[in-house]
């Protein structure tokens, strides 16, 4: 399978290409992949720039009319794109499927949106005038995604962008072209006018700064890791470019003694290893008390053990392989860090399976204080640590002592504990007896501190990135 750049309304070819390796089984090449250039970028801007003052004046109607269409396909074949998304990406099926049924109820969602974009009118504290605030379209988008949420994070940019009448310009991750081809092949068929949506796949270093840094481009929305984030944040700022950053975590799993410890320990399996541990909500650290943390390590460590890794399409899988070779490397060698800073490992080792691809067990690694480098830094993988805690207050603390705050959880029957927590984890999202990941699409997602930048994503709260607001001033 080719996956073309769709540019201007065209599927266009590039000089050079790039394989696409089905991790769970290396001598599966999925598809052959675009690796645009510069060139190809200047094609795309330009079209965008050209067709996006159209598509700011379109109707609310022929927008809906796109995205509910984009939407119905993408839950209408979400069990054969599941199937592409886990055989490039590595999730298991079910969790593939998901994602592509997801991606669908996000632009229904954004279609809704469409046909309910508001103002406010004013009173003026002057008298005889009228004041009134209108949501304009900011113009061209450029929108940069990572490997993780190949369907997902590039619906969740793409469908408000389009529902508030912007043209976008995708650059999604080197690792997972079928995705983003698949869904620009739909976006193809949805009667948007050409140029509004471009996709183009190329190497990150090669056009990002070319992307980040064209006048033509309004706003860039970008999720990734926290290096690249910085990188764009720096360029954006001299520019003054609106910008929208979601990056990396280390998030935190209180559990306390009080907690259902059933319940406590389904949050941290499902927070800490499915997808792989590759989710940026990852539970990586669970912050547990003295009273419950010998019975919680038991229970967790026999509970990991018994999870199934394997090749992401096969039914028994629970645990899908790495994403590559790479990352596999970097998971390993933080696990070995973990030991040699006196973490106690189970779990973690490199897994076969009937085909060669990047499997590796899920690792647990007791012992750990919050100043070792495995709870600083984000690994990416399904790799968890616990730390140890006198009480409540030493977990809250532990739980915010990080550079980053996407997303924070406790586990507790206290309605005092939780209450509290709630309102001092210094995170975007706080989850209270459910794992750190796992949200729902129609309410803001983000975080604070070093893991986001600028106005949340998803939600009606996505206006406020995708649109611009003006103020009028009228004496009739
Ligand atoms: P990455 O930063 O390596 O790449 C992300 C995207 O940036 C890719 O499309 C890449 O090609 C592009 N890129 C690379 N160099 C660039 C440059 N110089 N200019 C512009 N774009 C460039 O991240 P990744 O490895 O694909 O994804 C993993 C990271 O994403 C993790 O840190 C994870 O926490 C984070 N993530 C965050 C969220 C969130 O919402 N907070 C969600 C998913 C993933």
């Amino acid at each position: 399978m080719d996956y073309h750049n769709f540019i201007a309304g065209d599927w266009q070819e590039t000089s050079q290409s790039t394989e696409n390796v089905n991790p769970s089984d290396i001598s599966d090449i999925v598809g052959v992949a675009a690796k645009g250039d510069a060139a190809d970028l200047d094609v795309a801007i330009d079209a965008a720039y050209a067709v996006a003052p159209v598509w700011a004046k379109s109707t609310p109607q022929q927008r809906f009319d796109v995205l509910d269409f984009i939407g119905t396909e993408l839950l209408v074949r979400k069990e054969e794109l599941g199937r592409l998304l886990s055989r490039e990406e590595g999730k298991t099926l079910p969790e593939g499927i998901g994602e592509v049924a997801r991606a669908g109820q996000i632009f229904k969602f954004f279609a809704g949106e469409a046909l309910r974009q508001r103002g406010d009118t004013l009173a003026s504290v002057r008298p005889g005038i009228d004041v009134d605030i209108v949501r304009y379209p900011v113009g061209v988008v450029g929108l940069i995604t990572p490997w993780n949420f190949p369907m997902a994070i590039p619906a969740w940019k793409t469908a408000p962008a389009l529902a508030y009448g912007n043209a976008v310009i995708l650059k999604p991750a080197e690792l997972v072209p079928g995705c983003a081809w698949a869904l620009a092949e739909i976006i193809s068929r949805s009667g948007l006018p050409a140029g509004v949506f471009n996709l183009v796949m190329a190497r990150g270093s090669v056009v990002g700064p070319k992307l980040i840094n064209s006048p033509k481009i309004n706003a860039i929305s970008f999720t990734g890791s926290v290096p690249t984030g910085r990188g764009i944040a720096a360029v954006c700022g001299q520019q003054l470019k609106k910008l929208q950053l979601e990056m990396g975590g280390k998030n935190p799993m209180v559990v306390l003694d009080d907690a259902d410890l059933d319940l406590a320990v389904d949050a941290c399996l499902n927070g800490a290893f499915f997808s792989t541990g590759q989710r940026c909500t990852a539970s990586s650290r669970l912050i547990v008390t003295e009273g419950i943390h010998d019975r919680f390590v038991a229970a967790l460590s026999e509970r990991m053990a018994a999870l199934k890794v394997g090749a992401a399409l096969a039914t028994a899988t629970q645990i899908g392989p790495v994403v590559d070779a790479s990352q596999l490397a970097q998971n390993m060698n933080y696990v070995e860090i973990a030991r040699q800073q006196g973490g106690k490992i189970m779990g973690g080792e490199r897994v076969k399976a009937d085909t060669e691809g990047f499997f590796m067990a899920p690792a647990l690694i007791t012992e750990t204080t919050n100043d070792m480098r495995i709870n600083r830094e984000e690994v990416f993988g399904p790799v968890a640590s616990v730390v140890r805690v006198k009480d409540y207050d030493e977990a809250l603390a532990v739980a915010n002592d990080t550079e980053f705050g996407l997303s924070s959880g406790i586990c507790t029957t206290s309605l005092k504990y939780a209450s509290h927590f709630r309102q001092n984890a210094q995170a975007g999202m706080v989850m209270v007896n459910l794992p750190t990941a796992g949200v729902d699409y129609h309410v803001p997602f983000g975080g604070t501190k070093g893991s986001s930048f600028g106005s949340r994503e998803q939600g009606s709260y996505a206006a406020e990135f995708y649109t611009t607001v003006k103020t009028a001033y009228t004496l009739p």
